[in-house]
């Protein structure tokens, strides 16, 4: 029987995936689509419920995104979020101007007693909106307001529709926001616990009903989502399942051996090693545009992939262990491509494999870790440290030459080496070192020098969806910096990268 679920509609808003997670923590499975969406795509068998994203559009411009009103004959429950809410007052027959007081950050609320603010306080909220409803549909009331806009939240309990202003996703580890959790149980009717540990038996059975009988080739590249995606089609499948390490020779250092060692010897898979670095260095030979190195790798994979495929003969399928934020990073949704995973966006259209199993495709980061545990993947792989697909190259800024790949190896060693004296691994969701590619003066033994600068960037997270620097103490920093500069050649000078996301991204590329 399928879970009872609910629609997230993407209208373009940043923290469109943030409203998926919450609904998740919450007990209750989401999914995310675009808003343009054919209505006959949408599948209602068991749809408890559409939550209306956030969007930069205004609703009353003409080409401002729009959603068919056929959702509204559907009679199950739409909460919309800042453009949502005002889409869906507009849509039922209500008005949305600019507002005279626009409303950014956190903003004191007063909230009227309603199921959807059930157990919550008096509270402050996030607001992020140029616009305001200035008239309700017929039916609604306001039970949500703040001093400058007099609907900051709307129930129309006739159709079954409710608005916010704020953003409630946003505040996604503030305890009393409980928006989410009261949208599903006491509005949409929920029952059902939904948790990623229940997934793997569906997702195993998936595979099987897919794969069985079929000889499949996975991708693996040692980090968490390839393994658990590789240790579920193994355990769907068997030894049909050959996996594939590439080393691209942009990985960290002693790591492909680590890979090797932990699949043959721990795991027992088919496995085998490519070793295609010059391959992957002469195509990135002289590339400095971010995007385009992601491509190449991307495509330079898929390559490899193939000619392995060929090798091994008759392969239908190949694994990835793609992710739900690269799939709705790479612009599948509504919102702004970010970046294009190696993944998802550099994926050649001439791929020979018959299809590809995705199995993590609906999941965010720490589901993936969890569902791993749950299928008895040991601690130290999946709480290993998230790497990019492309890389050392994404963490080398400009040319990617041997010499700027060691500094970058090195002085990572040394980051890792040092994070792990102090215990800091698990408090740190990444951590690494990024190859600026500037050169700045220095002075070593009277002597000038016209050296490298080396960045740290280091991040505390759940799920990569927002991120803050990591508070590393300074006497930790001071080592880490003093080693690097002393211990590898062509690094005269340290720096601290102290953004969060948004607006900046984990990685620098
Ligand atoms: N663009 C709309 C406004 O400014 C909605 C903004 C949003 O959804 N964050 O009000």
């Amino acid at each position: 029987m399928k879970h009872e679920y609910i629609l997230v509609v993407d209208f373009g808003g940043q923290y469109t995936q943030l409203i998926a997670r919450c609904v998740r923590e919450a007990g209750v499975y989401a999914q995310i689509i675009p808003c343009d969406m054919a209505f006959d795509c949408i599948d209602t068998e068991n749809l408890k419920g559409f939550i209306l994203s956030g969007g930069p559009d205004s609703v009353y411009d003409d080409t401002s995104m729009q959603i068919t009103k056929d959702i509204l004959t559907l009679q199950v429950p739409i909460l919309g979020i800042c453009y949502g809410m005002q889409l869906l007052a507009q849509l039922s027959g209500g008005e949305v101007t600019k507002a005279q007081v626009p409303e950014f950050g956190l903003t004191d609320i007063f909230f009227e007693q309603h199921p959807l603010f059930e157990n919550m306080p008096q509270m402050k909220v996030w607001m992020n909106h140029n616009d305001r409803v200035c008239t309700l549909p017929a039916t609604a009331k306001i039970i949500a307001r703040t001093e400058d806009c007099e609907i900051a939240g709307f129930a129309d309990e006739t159709h079954k529709q409710y608005g916010v202003q704020f953003h409630p996703e946003v505040m996604h580890n503030v305890k009393e926001m409980k928006i989410f959790e009261n949208f599903c149980r006491n509005l949409c009717g929920c029952t059902q616990f939904w948790d990623v540990e229940h997934l793997s038996g569906q997702l195993i059975e998936e595979i099987r009903q897919k794969a069985a009988g079929k000889k499949v080739l996975c991708a693996l590249s040692g980090g968490v989502d390839s393994s658990v995606a590789a240790v579920l089609v193994h355990k769907a499948i068997g030894n049909d399942l050959h996996c594939v390490f590439v080393d691209h020779g942009l990985l960290r250092e002693n790591e492909a051996q680590e890979v090797m060692d932990f699949y043959q010897q721990t795991v027992g898979m088919n496995i085998t090693k490519i070793n295609a670095k010059q391959r992957f260095l002469s195509k990135l030979m002289g590339v400095t545009e971010p995007e385009q190195k992601r491509k190449i790798i991307g495509e330079e994979f898929i390559r490899v992939f193939e000619e392995e495929a060929q090798k091994l003969k008759d392969i239908d399928y190949l694994v990835q262990g793609t992710i739900y934020p690269d799939v709705v990073e790479s612009g599948q949704g509504k919102s702004a491509v970010i970046k294009s995973h190696h993944n998802v966006g550099g994926l050649p259209s001439n791929i020979s494999f018959k299809g590809l199993i995705e199995p993590l495709r609906l999941l965010f980061k720490d589901e993936v870790r969890k569902l791993g545990s749950s299928i008895g993947i040991p601690d130290k792989l999946v709480w290993r440290q998230p790497f990019p697909g492309p890389g050392l190259a994404i963490r080398i800024m400009g040319e990617i030459t041997e010499e700027r790949l060691e500094l970058v190896r090195r002085t990572d060693a040394i980051l890792r080496e040092e994070i792990a004296k102090a215990g800091l691994q698990r408090a740190i969701w990444q951590y690494f070192t990024v190859m600026t590619g500037v050169q700045t003066v220095g002075v070593m033994g009277d002597g000038r020098t016209y050296e490298y600068v080396i960045a740290i960037r280091a991040v505390t997270s759940d799920d990569a969806m927002t991120v803050e620097f990591a508070e590393i103490p300074f006497p930790i920093l001071r080592k880490i910096s003093s080693r690097m500069v002393n211990e590898v050649n062509g690094c005269s000078r340290v720096v601290y990268d102290i953004t969060s996301k948004p607006p900046a991204t984990i990685e620098w590329e």
